[in-house]
C-alpha cells in the first residue's frame, strides 16, 4: 500500500483483486453507504474513515457497486489497463 498527500487531501492507493484504488479520506464522512455492500472488504477504522481490511480474492462486483455508492466520491477505481471506471 502506497500512501501519499497532495495539498490537503490525503490519498491512499492500494491494489484489490486487479483494480487500482485510490481512496481519498479526507473526504470520507462515514456515512457507511459502502459497508453494507461490501462487508470483508471494506470497513471503517477507529478513526471512523473508511478503509480496505481484504485487497485479494474479493468480489470484483461487489466492490465496484460499494465504490460507486458512496455520495461522496471517495473512491477512484482504475483497470488493469488504467481505464477509470469509478466513478463512472
Ligand atoms: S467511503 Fe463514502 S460511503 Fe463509505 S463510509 Fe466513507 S463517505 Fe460513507
Amino acid at each position: 500500500m502506497k500512501e501519499s498527500r497532495y495539498g490537503f487531501e490525503e490519498v491512499l492507493e492500494m491494489v484489490v483483486s486487479g483494480l487500482t484504488v485510490q481512496i481519498d479520506r479526507s473526504k470520507c464522512a462515514g456515512f457507511k453507504d459502502c459497508l453494507g455492500i461490501a462487508p470483508g472488504i471494506l470497513d471503517l477504522g477507529d478513526d471512523g474513515i473508511v478503509r480496505v481490511i481484504e485487497t485479494e480474492g474479493v468480489d470484483r462486483e461487489a466492490f465496484l457497486e460499494a465504490c460507486s455508492v458512496c455520495p461522496v466520491d471517495v473512491f477512484v477505481v482504475l483497470d488493469e489497463k488504467g481505464r477509470q471506471l469509478i466513478p463512472r
